[in-house]
């Protein structure tokens, strides 16, 4: 399965009968529309069946009246090597994470690599290697986006510009390593920011033992891209602490599966009372000391859904087109242009919620029924969410 994930194309995807449709777009998350059109993984054609072009497709599936949203994206995530973790000895946890929902991750550092060098020029071949070996092997179809280097001290300038033009995009963790200070890291930030490298810092308490305190100060002048796990991965900083991150800073709130519950809710309405929900993003953390969570996501949403009493549609954009959006990702929205990757859910089997929406605003989490990546159906009925009511079925591939 993970070998056919790079390879092949969807042809002409048609997707009909599509109960609601999820736009991933905060301005306007739910879409008018009932059917999809796709073309070689990418998204051509969205709108009400009779109007859009679904003659011969290759690939027809019935949605049964599901709801369709973007492929849910993880935004902080420690692989190591193909779909193994050694943090916990896990076999088989990216395609797991697909099963619930998920079609990309963004590595927030390959940081449990048994042996993992800390010397320059090893950290630099390590996330070199780490973004290519992902590149080129995609564990259930899912998009996988590593090669995040933990920033050391003694790094200059030069050392980022060849790791961009190496194609590493992203920074590991700051704080994982020896740079754990907010006048070293602005620095090394701007540096990467300047070559187009994205930036992430770890806040809150030490993870495990080896990793630091990162405080709100820091945090602040560091000016990392994305405020990593601001509700702490797993000790959070203090509420108000937290709550003065959201409002000094303009960066992306990450909010993880991994840390404190209660600040993950607290976060997520300081950005909704700030008038800036469309920083809010979501992240697992795992694998991690709490594990592997294949439903992560899914049950983040439930989370700040139903405690944080924020309406569904919305907190499904936290973990999609926010993200898409803040990372420069061709997923996460239904537009035409972007990449066909998708989920179908509809309620779960027995949950008191009448509708899907209603049910995640309930607190319980969907049943996924299908995971489609790049035009290609990845899964069907996922074999780890609870039974999804109804689910959609290919009536027709040639
Ligand atoms: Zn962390």
């Amino acid at each position: 399965m993970a070998d056919a994930a790079t390879a092949g194309k969807s042809g002409k995807v048609v997707i009909r009968n599509i109960g609601l449709l999820l736009s991933g777009d905060i301005d306007r998350p739910i879409l008018d529309a009932d059917t999809i059109v796709v073309r070689d993984g990418l998204i051509v054609g969205i709108g009400r069946e009779a109007d859009l072009d679904t003659d011969e497709p290759d690939t027809l599936i019935d949605a049964r009246q599901t709801c369709v949203a973007p492929g849910l994206i993880d935004s902080h995530v420690h692989p190591v090597f193909g779909d193994w973790t050694p943090r916990q000895n896990q076999l088989g946890w990216i395609d797991s994470t697909m099963n619930g929902g998920v079609t990309t991750m963004i590595s927030a550092g390959e940081v449990h690599l048994p042996g993992r060098p800390k010397d320059i020029v090893g950290l630099k071949a390590l996330a070199i290697t780490a973004q290519r070996a992902f590149d080129n092997f995609r564990p259930g179809g899912v998009k996988v986006l590593a090669g995040a280097p933990v920033i050391e001290k003694g790094m200059v300038e030069s050392d980022f510009k060849e790791l961009a033009e190496a194609g590493v995009g992203l920074l590991g963790e700051i704080g994982l390593g020896s740079v754990k200070g907010g006048t070293e890291a602005a620095t090394m930030v701007k540096w990467a920011r300047q070559h187009g490298i994205q930036s992430t810092i770890h806040t809150g308490g030490p993870s495990i033992p080896g990793s630091g305190l990162i405080d709100k100060d820091v945090v602040l002048e560091a000016d990392a891209d994305i405020i990593g796990h601001i509700n702490g991965g797993h000790t959070s900083l203090s509420e108000q602490h937290v709550c003065e991150l959201c409002e000094k800073s303009s960066r992306a709130i990450e909010i993880v599966h991994n840390g404190n519950e209660k600040i993950a809710i607290a976060a997520a309405q300081a950005a909704l009372q700030l008038k800036c929900p469309h920083r809010v993003i979501l992240g697992t953390d795992g694998p991690a000391g709490s594990g592997v969570q294949p439903l992560g996501i899914l049950r983040m949403v439930a989370l700040l859904s139903s405690l944080g009493n924020i309406p569904a549609e919305l907190v499904f954009c936290f973990a999609t087109g926010n993200t898409a959006r803040i990372r420069n990702l061709n997923c996460g929205l239904i537009e035409a242009g972007r990449a066909a990757d998708f989920v179908f859910m509809d309620r779960a089997q027995h949950t008191a919620g009448r509708t899907l929406l209603e049910s995640v605003q309930l607190g319980d989490i969907p049943g996924v029924g299908m995971v489609m990546i790049d035009g290609i159906v990845r899964c069907g009925r996922s074999r780890n969410t609870p039974p999804a009511t109804e689910i959609p079925v290919v009536v027709g591939a040639h």
